[in-house]
């Protein structure tokens, strides 16, 4: 009986995620039709027109690339790096982004094993996520310390911590719900998105907040010795 449940649970839970990205998908195919519709009657202001057709068609560009990252296990490969260079990576990468916000990312390394067995694009996408996160939380800027520690003999931890607003009790309970977001341009997908990665990866992920003051995501992973 118990396995049962359990998987009725899954099930229910694939329904409500099917639900949702129809959902979120019908709502900027909506309104493109509508737009369409509108300059197919002949209406002067078409600049205006295509401008949200093409910012709608970004939104869902942008909720299937964050959903495809969850539907491509047949591509995950798991190898041996070094924590540290993707880090790096992540953070050369969105280093404009940092600049043009006010935001500076520091780095912190007290590690003497930063090996761990990881998909390297799928553990990217989680630091991009939580430093993207970190980053629209701090909208006069401020500073994203990134730390590496070791938690015990088998696992290390990755912090993510700004000084951005912080998180609210009642949002904080519903981070990890697909699209919930707070955010007008938000897919609330990221979160997820990260959480199931870093559980596939036998890790898991932490949040501490304090409002105005700022949030602490916590990653630990299995070193890989
Ligand atoms: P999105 O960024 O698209 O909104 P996420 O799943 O990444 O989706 O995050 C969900 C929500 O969690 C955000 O809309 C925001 O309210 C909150 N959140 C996540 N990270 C932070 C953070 N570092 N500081 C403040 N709020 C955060
Ligand atoms: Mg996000």
């Amino acid at each position: 009986a118990e396995e049962l449940v359990i998987n009725s649970k899954k099930l229910s839970i694939a329904g409500q995620l099917a639900a949702g990205i129809a959902h979120e998908i019908r709502n900027p195919i909506t309104a493109i039709k509508g737009f369409v519709q509108f300059m197919q009657s002949g209406s002067l202001q078409k600049q205006i027109y295509f401008d949200i057709i093409s910012s709608e068609i970004e939104r869902i560009e942008m909720i299937l690339s964050e959903l495809l990252i969850l539907a491509k296990p047949q591509s995950v490969q798991y190898e041996r790096k070094d924590i540290r260079m993707l880090i790096g990576q992540v953070t050369t990468l969105l280093g404009t982004q940092a600049i043009m916000n006010n935001v500076q990312i520091v780095t912190e390394f007290e590690l003497e094993t930063t090996h761990i067995l990881c998909d390297e694009n799928q553990l990217k996408q989680v630091c991009i996520n939580f430093i993207k996160n970190a980053i629209e939380a701090m909208p006069k800027g401020g500073t994203i310390v990134i730390q590496l520690k070791s938690k015990d003999k088998e696992n290390l931890l990755l912090r993510f911590i700004d000084q951005g607003f912080g998180i609210p009790e009642h949002i904080l309970s519903r981070l990890g719900e697909p699209f919930y977001t707070t955010k007008e341009k938000g897919t609330g997908l990221g979160f997820m998105v990260s959480k199931k990665i870093i559980e596939n990866h036998q890790g898991a992920i932490e949040v501490f907040s304090i409002e105005n003051e700022g949030t602490t995501v916590e990653v630990s992973l299995p070193i890989a010795h």
